[in-house]
């Protein structure tokens, strides 16, 4: 299997005020395979929705690359290629809210696309786009003509996944699609976007701000913390034998659905809070509230290393 998407040593820092930096993402690299999904796992401010945001375009890397299908967003390509790339790559956002314009009809979102990407669609076949769309989602021709606030949060989020999937993309970022939504419709808007997965071959980045529903759609986990990649494993793997000090908190704060067949585990709470991006700790971004800290974390960034097959890890307890 190839790589879809190839993210080669990023770095996205924002300039803020008189001579501040917020390193949002920090020399970060991972690939994600035609057909699979990333779930992209860390609390708010570790800057997950900023890899997602400039995986869309949205930012240019402060340094490092991203590459789609073997070429380099923000290259000196032709125009073309450009919008052939601006059309593949989709976003699915967190909150179908405001995410959604409360003065357009369903049809008039889902054409939006359509219209920038198909100049040349005639009206009828936009609408008829629109409805096939419409159904493929779990909604149906009655729901075009209304408008955003007729909606549950569940159907909103549907919508928005019709939207992105209007121009028939390849790649999709879902930027934590379900954490706005009840518990109750969560499972609904994971099993869709798996059902369309398959039937349109996607592959998906999916990001989540804890490990609890992450499992059921990820093929590959990547925990990120402090704009550094912590560690990156097959789903399963990750779950049964996490490496790194801060996947075992995050995994040890999800409840386990039966405590006979998962082994009991041992909730870990980090002290402190999360610190600040403009002035990050030296060494291991997470050793300022890590239970297992050296002498040597703070002093030393720890290497990204394959510390089994198919596992990554940056910490200094697997040098
Ligand atoms: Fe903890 Fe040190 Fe590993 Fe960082 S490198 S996670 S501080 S043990
Ligand atoms: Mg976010």
């Amino acid at each position: 299997i190839k790589p879809l998407i190839e993210v080669e040593n990023l770095t996205k820092h924002f300039s803020i005020g008189k001579n501040k930096t917020l390193q949002a993402v920090d020399n970060i690299s991972f690939t994600i395979y035609k057909g699979e999904t990333l779930g992209l796992v860390g609390e708010s401010g570790c800057g997950k929705s900023t890899v997602g945001r400039t995986l869309i375009q949205l930012y240019t890397p402060t340094s490092g690359k991203v590459k789609y299908a073997g070429e380099e967003l923000g290259g000196t390509r032709g125009e073309t290629s450009k919008r052939s790339i601006a059309k593949n790559i989709q976003m699915i956002y967190q909150d179908p809210y405001s995410s959604l314009n409360p003065r357009m009809t369903v049809l008039e979102i889902i054409s939006e696309g359509l219209v920038i990407h198909y100049p040349n669609m005639s009206q009828k076949e936009r609408r008829n786009r629109v409805l096939e769309l419409l159904e493929l989602v779990g909604l149906n021709q009655y729901h075009a003509n209304r408008y955003p606030h007729e909606f549950s949060g569940g159907q909103r989020q549907r919508v928005g996944i019709a939207r992105a999937l209007a121009v028939d993309p390849t790649f999709i970022v879902a930027d934590e699609p379900i954490a706005a939504l009840d518990v109750s419709i969560q499972a609904q808007i994971v099993n869709l976007l798996k059902k369309l997965q398959e039937e349109k071959e996607l592959t998906y980045l999916f990001i989540a701000h804890d490990l609890s529903m992450v499992k059921h759609i990820s093929d590959r986990i990547a925990v990120m913390y402090l704009g550094h990649i912590m560690e990156l494993a097959e789903s399963e793997e990750l779950y049964s034998n996490p490496l790194h000090p801060y996947t075992q908190a995050l995994l040890s704060a999800i409840p386990i659905p039966d405590p006979k067949v998962e082994r009991k585990r041992e909730r870990i709470i980090l002290k402190g809070d999360v610190p600040n991006p403009i002035n990050p700790p030296t060494g291991c971004r997470f050793s300022t509230r890590c239970p297992k800290a050296m002498d040597i974390c703070s002093l030393k960034t720890p290497t990204w290393l394959e510390a089994k097959s198919n596992h990554f890890v940056a910490c200094h307890l697997y040098q």
